[in-house]
C-alpha cells in the first residue's frame, strides 16, 4: 500500500461557533444531553459518550467550503443533519481516518462543487486490508482523477455527511 497522508477534516471552529447558535437552515440550535452514546460528532470525529451535551443541526458542508474558495456549486449545495457538541470542544484528538468501520460512500467533487461521482466503500472481507486502507485506497482512487478538487465521506444507509477530504491537504506533507 502506498503511504498517503488523508486527513478528515472536522466542521471548522468558526463553523461550529455559528452552528451552536443557529444551523445552515435557519434554525435556532437546541442543545440536549445524549442517553445513550454513539451519536457521530463531527467536531471531534468520534462518537459521544452517554451523558455529553450535543446537538443535531442542519449543516450544508458544500457550501461552507464554496465560501472559502469561490466556487460556485449551484443546485449540488446541499445540507443535512450532523452531530455536533453543545459547547466548544478540543477537536479531533489523532489523525487517523475515523469512522471507517462501515460501508461509507466517498464522493467526489470538482473544483467548482460540481459533483463528479462516487463510490461505494465496503468494509473488507479480505484478512490483509484493514478497513483503513480500504479508505486510504478509495480515496488514492477519487484523487487520481485530476478534476476531483474534494470528497465527502458519507454514511450509506442515511446519506448523512460524515467529513471531508481535500485535495490540497494530502500535497501538503
Ligand atoms: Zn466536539
Amino acid at each position: 500500500m502506498p503511504t498517503t497522508t488523508y486527513t478528515a477534516r472536522p466542521i471548522d471552529p468558526r463553523a461550529l461557533k455559528e452552528l451552536r447558535t443557529t444551523d445552515d437552515a435557519g434554525r435556532p440550535t437546541t442543545h440536549f444531553t445524549d442517553p445513550e452514546g454513539g451519536a457521530p460528532l463531527r467536531c471531534c470525529l468520534r462518537r459521544s459518550e452517554p451523558g455529553e451535551r450535543i446537538a443535531l443541526v442542519s449543516y450544508a458542508p458544500l457550501r461552507r467550503w464554496a465560501a472559502e474558495t469561490g466556487a460556485a456549486p449551484g443546485a449540488y449545495d446541499e445540507q443535512g443533519p450532523v452531530f455536533i457538541h453543545a459547547e466548544e470542544c478540543g477537536g479531533p484528538a489523532g489523525t487517523a481516518l475515523p469512522f471507517t468501520n462501515a460501508h461509507r460512500t466517498v464522493r467526489r467533487y470538482s473544483a467548482e462543487g460540481h459533483i463528479l461521482g462516487g463510490e461505494l466503500v465496503w468494509t473488507p472481507d479480505a484478512v490483509d486490508q484493514t478497513c483503513t486502507e480500504a479508505f486510504e485506497q478509495a480515496l488514492a482512487e477519487a484523487f487520481d482523477d485530476p478534476a476531483v478538487a474534494l470528497v465527502h465521506v458519507r454514511a450509506v444507509e442515511y446519506g448523512c455527511f460524515l467529513y471531508e477530504v481535500r485535495r490540497d491537504q494530502r500535497d501538503a506533507r
